[in-house]
């Protein structure tokens, strides 16, 4: 999906978002500079700025030096891109980064200070996502191979039920394509 052009509303406290032209990559970022520091990135746009090696010198310009008001992370959001509810997924397996996907056009909100804790996590995208498929195999690799087999489904589909709905739950299905 395209850039927004429109300027959005920050999807956590409502204040409208700033558009950060971000020149080597062409693209634009939607910050909340007058709000709570959250930042807004449509499809894909965040694959460029999760690894170490890629610069956010633009985003934290923007944010430097500036006081934020508080937000309810655990609120439900709403994409300010397409207005579809945003499901919250963490970033890693074991971690405590929480983020907020819009899995109608692909957008991702990120709260204040999310971005820095995210890039620390994983040297690369690779390295994450070996991250989640071997606490995947560990946790719950058992029950998905038990799962294709049709006699044990049902079963398996009440001992999963548990997790249906958590953010680590959500991150897994995303990697493994299920
Ligand atoms: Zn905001
Ligand atoms: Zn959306």
């Amino acid at each position: 999906m395209a850039d927004t052009h429109e300027t959005i509303s920050c999807p956590a406290c409502g204040k409208t978002m700033k558009k950060v032209f971000i020149p080597n990559l062409g693209i634009n970022i939607d910050i909340c500079t007058e709000g709570c520091g959250g930042i807004f990135f449509d499809n894909r746009e965040f694959k460029q700025f999760d690894e170490q090696n890629e610069s956010i010198d633009m985003i934290t310009k923007e944010l430097e030096n500036k006081e934020f008001i508080p937000v309810d992370e655990n609120q439900v959001r709403i994409c300010p891109a397409c207005g579809a509810k945003m499901v919250k997924n963490s970033t890693r397996a074991e971690g405590d980064v929480i983020v907020d996907d819009c899995y109608s056009c692909g957008g991702k909100f990120l709260d204040h200070g999310e971005l820095e804790k995210i890039r620390k996590e994983f040297r690369t995208e690779k390295d994450r996502a070996g991250d989640a498929v071997r606490y995947l195999y560990s946790k719950v690799g058992k029950e998905i191979a038990a799962a294709s087999n049709p006699y044990a489904s049902e079963r398996v589909a009440g001992n999963m039920q548990w997790k249906k709905h958590s953010p680590i739950y959500n991150l897994f299905t995303k990697i493994m394509g299920l």
